[in-house]
């Protein structure tokens, strides 16, 4: 695919999930017991509406008709419950990409979330997503109702142009992902924003969390730490992001 920077995440996003969904089966290379969370149960999808300079997944999100094999929300899930069982987990998670491109891989997610609760109710699933779409469609948060559901919102810069030099995506779309964890937080379901703290400085974090009080979202940031994979470094030098001196 070609990708010229910044461009329009509802485009792509629509573009992304023409490719990587099938009917109701979506784009996954990998399934693994992963070690966050203190165990989690794992399955890595392809496929993103951002293409963010640090994304491990950098290859697979650029070029996502290149990889991975089509699986259902049934093939899906019993994989991850397989996992969890051998290992002991009762969390589960989509990561690696975008898990809501739309409504088509929206529906693929609710489907796999619904199997893994009916067979362990008493488990959790995490969504790790970019929020852009929820952000752009509040309307479909509705279909998140789940009582064991967590969302989890990557926030990708501390502001529009930090935001944009960081996911590709034009600095005006900036605020979306922190309105959908407000939409998302008003509506009970358990949602908080993440961001990369080796890129910003305290001061920057702490207009950050300025901006998400002023936009109305409650709780505290987490904190993820750079995986510091050579590509990323070297993605991240090509679009002149620096590591911050202070980390
Ligand atoms: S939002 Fe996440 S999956 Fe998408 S490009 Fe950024 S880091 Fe990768």
């Amino acid at each position: 695919m070609e990708l010229k920077l910044p461009f329009d995440p509802i485009k792509r996003a629509n573009e992304v999930e023409k490719i990587v969904m099938r009917g109701n089966s979506r784009l996954y290379y990998r399934f693994r017991p992963a070690p966050y969370y203190g165990g989690i149960a794992t399955a890595d999808a392809i496929g993103c509406s951002f293409l963010c300079a640090y994304c491990w997944n950098y290859d697979k999100n650029l070029q996502p008709e290149r990889f991975g094999k089509f699986y259902s929300p049934e093939a899906v899930s019993s994989n991850l419950l397989r996992i969890a069982d051998k290992k002991s987990f009762s969390l589960f998670r989509i990561t690696g990409s975008e898990p809501i491109l739309g409504e088509v891989s929206l529906k693929h997610l609710i489907e796999v979330i619904k199997e893994i609760f009916e067979k362990k109710a008493w488990s959790k699933f995490v969504i790790e997503t970019n929020g852009f779409i929820l952000g752009h469609r509040n309307d479909l948060i509705k279909y998140l109702k789940f009582p064991n559901l967590r969302v989890r919102v990557a926030i990708k810069g501390v502001d529009e142009k930090s935001f944009e030099s960081i996911t590709g995506v034009k600095k005006d779309f900036f605020l979306y992902p922190i309105r959908a964890i407000k939409e998302l937080q008003k509506r009970h379901i358990r949602a908080w924003p993440a961001v990369m703290k080796d890129l910003f400085n305290d001061s920057e974090i702490k207009s950050l969390k300025d901006i998400l009080r002023k936009e109305g979202v409650k709780g505290d940031i987490e904190l993820e730490k750079l995986e510091r994979y050579p590509f990323v470094l070297n993605n991240m030098k090509k679009r002149e992001i620096t590591i911050n001196r202070d980390f």
